[in-house]
């Protein structure tokens, strides 16, 4: 087991939030899919392996039955690591939603293409809006009879007061939905036959009945990210196309930068994406976009957190392993195999299996025992976690969720929350 410290920028912590039956569950599993086809824990990445994986999946199904679930993506040939925090979307959970909310760095909002922005969106987003959560949104079942990308759009302005950054123009509709056009590169993505089977799609010409709307809403997008954007400004203002990587570089910005506290009250920018999670459509892309726009731990200069027993004095954190440590347990779980689990943002610092560590809201001492990166198909033990990171960890006796757990000889709570965390019964 080697101790390999995560390049921080590479990491994104994500949840994905959605009214009920709108394809949360499908479209985390199709994450799952696609990036356990494309990565497999030590093994050289061969078709057998994919096999056996695919098999795997046809059989059974891929369940997120984890509180936090490790999986990997590569873009342009950099591998990134992906922690997928499950975010409960119902309303009765809001407590739960918030805490899961706390621990992530960035969202995934999915709509039901037919039945648009629905009350639990609006509940879940008002929420990411008071945790400062950046957010990127798929509107998912385009297949369905009744779907229509563009309402949809106009309900995030109107029902959730955001302004969407459109990012794809659907080509074809309900049964004839085949792909998008993608409103940076300006090329159609296509999904073949093959796509079904874990191929990626096509990249082809935009197609000439897709031109004109798709130069529309490209001059839109460039426009709005413009006026929000100095140098995307002076390029507007010189007559001057930005290039790919000046796009994606403002997108991000402006993505983080309107969750920001200094931008509270102001409309939330949100890159918006659809496809068909069901059909295989649209995630891939969308995984593009969780590393492109959503913010890694490193985004999040300073964690703020209180002395212990002095709620007035604040005491700042920096998101590296050379900080002292300090995590927060924000779930615990019973596993069928490993028994109880407690799941930990790593903030700052290290966190080392067999160390012993200061839950500093009880005052108690806590030995951390294996520590686990939890896989859809597999768990991986790792001897220590750095700042940033989300793992299981075995032996934690009197912690429970929303508790700070810190380096003894620096304590420090990390902010309290605003409700009280209930005890949750372990059987
Ligand atoms: P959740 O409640 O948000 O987790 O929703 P699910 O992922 O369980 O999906 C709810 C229902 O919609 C299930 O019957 C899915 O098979 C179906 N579904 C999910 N995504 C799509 C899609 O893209 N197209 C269609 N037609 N059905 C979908």
């Amino acid at each position: 087991m080697a101790t390999t410290a995560l390049d921080l920028a590479k990491v994104r912590n994500i949840g994905i939030m959605a009214h009920i039956d709108a394809g949360k569950t499908t479209t985390t599993e199709r994450i799952l899919f696609y990036t356990g086809v494309n990565y497999k824990i030590g093994e050289v990445h061969e078709g057998a392996a994919t096999m056996d994986w695919m098999e795997q999946e046809q059989e059974r199904g891929i369940t997120i039955t984890s509180a936090a679930t490790t999986c990997h993506w590569s873009l342009e040939g950099v591998e990134n690591t992906i922690n997928i925090i499950d975010t409960p979307g119902h309303v009765d959970f809001t407590v739960e939603v918030e805490r899961s909310l706390r621990v992530l760095d960035g969202a995934v909002t999915v709509f039901d293409g037919v039945a648009g922005v629905e009350p639990q969106s609006e509940t879940v987003w008002r929420q990411a809006d008071r945790y400062g959560v950046p957010r990127i949104c798929f509107v998912n079942k385009l297949d369905r009879t009744g779907a229509e990308f563009f309402r949809c759009v106009d309900m995030i302005v109107d029902r959730l007061g955001a302004t969407p950054l459109v990012m794809q123009v659907p080509i074809g509709a309900e049964m004839d939905f085949q792909g998008v056009v993608d409103l940076v590169r300006m090329k159609a993505l296509v999904w073949s036959a093959e796509a079904a089977k874990g191929e990626m799609y096509d990249v082809v010409d935009i197609p000439a009945t897709h031109t004109e709307i798709a130069q529309t809403w490209r001059e839109k997008l460039v426009e709005t990210i413009s006026e929000h954007d100095e140098e995307m400004m002076e390029l507007f203002l010189e007559g001057t196309e930005p290039t790919e990587e000046q796009l994606y570089a403002a997108i991000r910005r402006a993505t983080i930068a309107s969750t920001s506290e200094e931008k509270a009250g102001e409309a939330t920018f949100t890159p918006v994406f659809c496809g068909t999670a069901f059909k295989n459509k649209g995630v891939q892309p969308l995984l593009d976009a969780v590393v492109r726009y959503l913010p890694s731990p490193l985004d999040r200069e300073v964690i703020t957190g209180h002395k212990v027993g002095d709620e007035s004095v604040v005491v700042e954190r920096k998101p590296a392993d050379s900080e002292p440590f300090a995590g927060l347990a924000f779930k615990i779980m019973s596993d069928p195999h490993l028994g109880k689990l407690t799941f930990v943002r790593v903030y700052s610092g290290r966190m080392e299996s067999g160390s012993a560590v200061l839950n500093s809201v009880k005052g108690k001492k806590e030995r951390i025992g294996k520590i686990y990166r939890m896989h859809a198909n597999k768990r991986e033990e790792i001897p220590s976690v750095g700042a940033g990171d989300i793992v299981a960890v075995m032996g934690l006796k009197d912690t429970t969720t929303g508790e700070t757990l810190s380096d003894s000889s620096n304590p420090v709570i990390l902010e309290s929350m605003t409700f009280p965390a209930p005890v949750i019964q372990v059987a």
